[in-house]
Parts: structure tokens; sequence; C-alpha cells
């Protein structure tokens, strides 16, 4: 079984995901509470397991879903990008890096930079990012799902799921396992 908020099954998320982004959101806020209880409970399960789990969902849920009928995260958050993306970037559009901060980042007070705009600049009208070679690395870790020691990322987790359907998804299948 799948959550209602994806009627139809795995299967069929690549063709509901847009239909359904909508009542993504409303239904992901209404399940904040109850997957931010579940997630610092996981907080002290068996770390090995938890990561396995997390990692096995995680390729199934991306198997069947995507991005490019999403981009949700492109387009209501602003991910942070370093120096050395930064660097990259600007060589990939063959600009100077002060011309790329002055026109797309936003210097943060612990010297970081977030990208100044969300939807982010980069993305094109087809949910294709036009940087994606050098996009930040903060986005192509996104949604975090895969990394070592998730138990260390729970909070981020449950902010991820009112973003990104995918985790949503990751999530209430991870309910159903005895860890
Ligand atoms: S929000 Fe999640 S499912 Fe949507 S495009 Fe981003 S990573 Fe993919
Ligand atoms: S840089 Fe690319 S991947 Fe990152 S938010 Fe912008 S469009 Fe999305």
């Amino acid at each position: 079984m799948f959550p209602f908020w994806l009627k139809g099954g795995i299967h069929l998320i690549q063709t509901l995901i847009n239909l359904d982004l909508k009542r993504f959101k409303k239904n992901s806020v209404l399940l904040k509470k109850e997957n931010s209880f579940f997630l610092k409970s996981l907080k002290k399960k068996n770390e090995r397991k938890l990561d396995n789990s997390f990692h096995q969902l995680h390729t199934d849920v991306f198997e069947n879903i995507n991005c490019l009928q999403c981009a949700n995260c492109c387009k209501t958050t602003s991910p942070m990008v370093r120096e050395t993306d930064i660097s990259k970037i600007a060589h990939h559009l063959k600009k100077k890096p002060g011309e790329i901060i002055t026109k797309y980042f936003l210097k943060e007070n612990d010297g970081t930079y977030i990208v100044n705009s969300a939807p982010c600049p980069f993305l094109d009208a087809e949910n294709y990012c036009s940087i994606y070679a050098v996009r930040p690395g903060a986005c192509r870790e996104f949604p975090h799902t895969n990394r070592k020691k998730m138990s260390q990322i729970l909070d981020i987790t449950i902010e991820n799921t009112l973003v990104c359907p995918a985790v949503l998804e990751i999530v209430e299948q991870l309910k159903k396992i005895q860890l």
C-alpha cells in the first residue's frame, strides 16, 4: 500500500507526481508531527540497519520517480553553495566568480552562499538544471537519504519530507519496517 497522496501505487508515480504535487504539499504538512516523532525515534536504532533501510528505500523510490516531473526542491528551496561550487559554475559559464556571485548568490553570515531566489535561476522551463554538470554539491546530494549515518541527519530529513515527495515516500515505507 502507498500513501493516500500517491494514489495508484509506486508504478504510477511518474505520471501522477505532477498532478499530486499540491496534494503532497498539503499532506506533508499534515504528516509533519507524526513524521517528526517517528524520525526522532530512529536516533537510537542500530545505525547500520537504519542506513541499509534508508539506502534500499532511496534506490527503490528514486527508480520510480522522475524528478523532471517534480523539481520541487529547485522551485522552493535555496541550496547552499560553496566557493568551490562557484568556481566551477563560473568556469562553466565562462564568467568571473564575482560576476555570478552578484547575479545569482547571497552571502550568509557564516561565509557560505545560497542561491538568491526560488525557483532557482538555473532551473529552465522544462525543469532541467541548466548547470547540471557543475551543480552545487548540496543539489547533487539532495535529499540526503542515501548518506552514511542517517541517524545524524534525521532533523534535516524531517524538513525534507515537506519538500521532496520521494523523502515522504521513503519515510512512509520506513514506518513499515521493523528496525
Ligand atoms: S523534490 Fe525530490 S522528487 Fe522532487 S525533484 Fe527534488 S529530489 Fe526529485
Ligand atoms: S542549481 Fe540546478 S539542481 Fe541546484 S537548485 Fe538550481 S536548478 Fe536545481
